[in-house]
Formats: structure tokens, sequence, C-alpha cells
């Protein structure tokens, strides 16, 4: 049995900005898992907003007791034990549930998302995201997503108006907007998503920062699109309160842990009469085809960080324009390039 890791850099096509950060590299984590001669992958890529980088993923790693994963099938048994390590940590955690899971299906034959009972056809289109920019750069941005069915835009600074007229100027696509936290008081927001309402956006990802739910609540009750929450999603007991503010979550791996408590949120969210959106950070083609397995489960998708990259070290599940091809290969499906 062994474990290893390496870092690799992801390197952005265009810089990527978003409310809080502007990024052209994002360092992730890959991982490799070898054990009856099957050989399983994963990837944590760490984000700054959960207090993670890969300094702190390889701590993490360090610290766990390699005969805890001889069993991968004991999928809740190692959960459990992970979070025993030390809270938080998502993206690290979320590697090692992605290793186990693909070495799982690869030692059975199945390709995860027939393991998880989903039919691969019926994943929902995938977004494309559009980060914040200028005007002129935006236009360009929407004009090469040309084929994409639906776009993400990414507002939250001032120039928000300025972003969606730009987009406007050469495309009737419905689009998904996310503020990533960016709008600070409730009477701003409401403004902001009345207006964006008028311009065929069909829902509201994070307005306001993640601690004020109250004000979420407040607004909620006085906008006609749906709030989701993403930001504010953190683990499966927070699901009955978010239930309270916002219409949907967004479960991405690498916030939420892996491939086991997205399922279990997926449940609770629905137990919860909410709608769930999947969504990911800048990730290799491991973790995006991860995600992709449970994609046929939920209402929308996000799954565009390996497009958003131009060297991707894998190949796995394919995004054509937006529709969300998945492989028959056992387990993730994913095979190392070169
Ligand atoms: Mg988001």
């Amino acid at each position: 049995m062994k474990f290893d890791y390496w870092r690799y850099d992801l390197k952005l096509k265009h810089t990527f900005t978003i409310s809080r950060s502007s990024r052209d590299v994002v360092p992730v984590v890959l991982v490799r898992f070898e054990k009856d001669g099957i050989t399983a992958y994963g990837e944590a890529s760490p984000n700054a907003r959960y207090n993670e980088n890969p300094d702190s993923v390889e701590a993490f790693f360090k610290k766990v007791d390699l005969d805890k994963l001889s069993d991968p099938f004991k999928l809740e048994y190692i959960n459990d034990y992970l979070d025993s390590i030390a809270p938080h940590n998502a993206s690290a955690k979320a590697a090692i549930d992605i290793v186990m899971h693909d070495w799982i299906g690869k030692r059975l034959g199945v390709p995860l998302y027939k393991f998880f009972g989903g039919e691969k056809e019926k994943a929902p289109v995938s977004t494309f995201t559009i980060g914040i920019d200028t005007p002129e750069v935006i236009v360009e941005k929407v004009k090469e997503a040309a084929n994409y069915p639906v776009l993400k835009i990414k507002v939250g600074l001032p120039n928000d108006e300025e972003i969606i007229k730009a987009v406007r100027s050469v495309t009737n696509k419905p689009l998904r907007v996310d503020a990533n936290e960016g709008w600070k008081s409730k009477e701003e927001a409401l403004e902001r998503i009345n207006w964006l309402a008028s311009q065929n956006v069909e829902f509201i990802e994070q307005p306001m920062p993640a601690a004020q739910i109250e004000d979420v609540r407040w607004l909620r009750e006085r906008v006609r699109i749906p709030i989701v929450a993403d930001e504010a999603v953190g683990s499966l007991y927070d699901m009955s309160t978010l239930a309270t503010a916002y219409d949907g979550i967004n479960i991405k791996l690498q916030k939420n842990g892996g491939l086991l408590k997205a399922r279990k949120m997926i449940y609770a969210a629905r137990a919860n009469k909410m709608k769930i959106m999947l969504g990911c950070m800048i990730e290799s083609s491991v973790g995006i085809t991860a995600a992709a397995q449970i994609s046929p489960l939920v209402d929308w998708n996000d799954l565009d960080g390996n497009v958003l990259i131009s060297n991707d070290p894998f190949k796995g599940a394919v995004n054509e324009d937006g529709k969300i091809i998945l492989n028959d290969e056992p387990g993730l499906g994913v095979a190392p390039l070169g």
C-alpha cells in the first residue's frame, strides 16, 4: 500500500478575478494511492477563503495514519477518521475521499456514476464562468464562450452593471450570477438583485457575506429570483438553517470534503426542499471528473474549473460546450497525460 502526493501549478487561460481575489496560477496537490495492483488518483485544490493552501494540505496528509486507509470500502469510517484528525481542511479530506472512491470503482470495475445510481445522460448542462474584468475583455470572453448555452457571471465589485451590460451587448442567453459575498448591505443587495432579475438572470449566488444570514432572509422575502448559498455552505448540519434563508445550495467537493459528504448533502438539501447546484474550484480533470460523477444527481452544474486552465495534467470527463460527457472507465475514469 502506498500513498503519495505532489504539487502542480494550474495555469489559467485568463486572469481569474472574483470579488475577493485575482489569480493567474492555482497550486493544487494531486494524490495517488496504490493497493492490490490498483492505482487511484485524487486532488486537493485548497482555497484561501477556507484557510487552506498547499502547505496546510501537505501538513494534513502527514498526520494521516496509512493503516486507517487499508480498506477503502470503509468510506464512513475513513471520513470520520479524517474529521477526527482536525476540523476544516476540506480540500485535503476531499483528496483522500476521492482517491478512495477511485480505488473502489476500479476494484469493482464500475464507473462511479453507476456506483452512485445515476444516469450520465441526465447531468444538467454546465455553466461557463466569466470572471470580473473590463467591459472590453468581458465582451471577448463572452464571444469565446459562444457555444456554452448558459453563462455564470462573477460580480460583487462596483462595476456590476457595466459587466452585465457588456454581456448583454453580445448575448441574450440565460445567466447565473455570483457575487461571492460582495454586497455588504441588504439594501444594496436588494437593489442589485432586482436589477439583475430584469436582465434574464436565473438566480443569484451568495449575494452577501456568509455570516449575514439574517440579511439574506430579509432579501429572500423581497426578490423574485432564487438565492443560492455557496460560501455559507459548510457542513451537512447547516442544511436546515440554510433552508430558512436560501432557495438552494452550491456543493463543492473541495469545500465540503469529498464525494461521500457531498452525497449526504444532496439528500439533506432535498429533505429541506432546496435546489442543488454542483460547483468547483479551479481544479484539474481529476477533481472535476470526481464531481462529474455526481452531476446527474443535481439541478444545476457549474463544472468548468478544468476548462479555464491551459495545462491540465490529466484527462477524464469532457466538457463539450457545457455538456458533461462521462466515460465508462471504472472509478473516476481519469488518466495522467504524458
Ligand atoms: Mg460561488
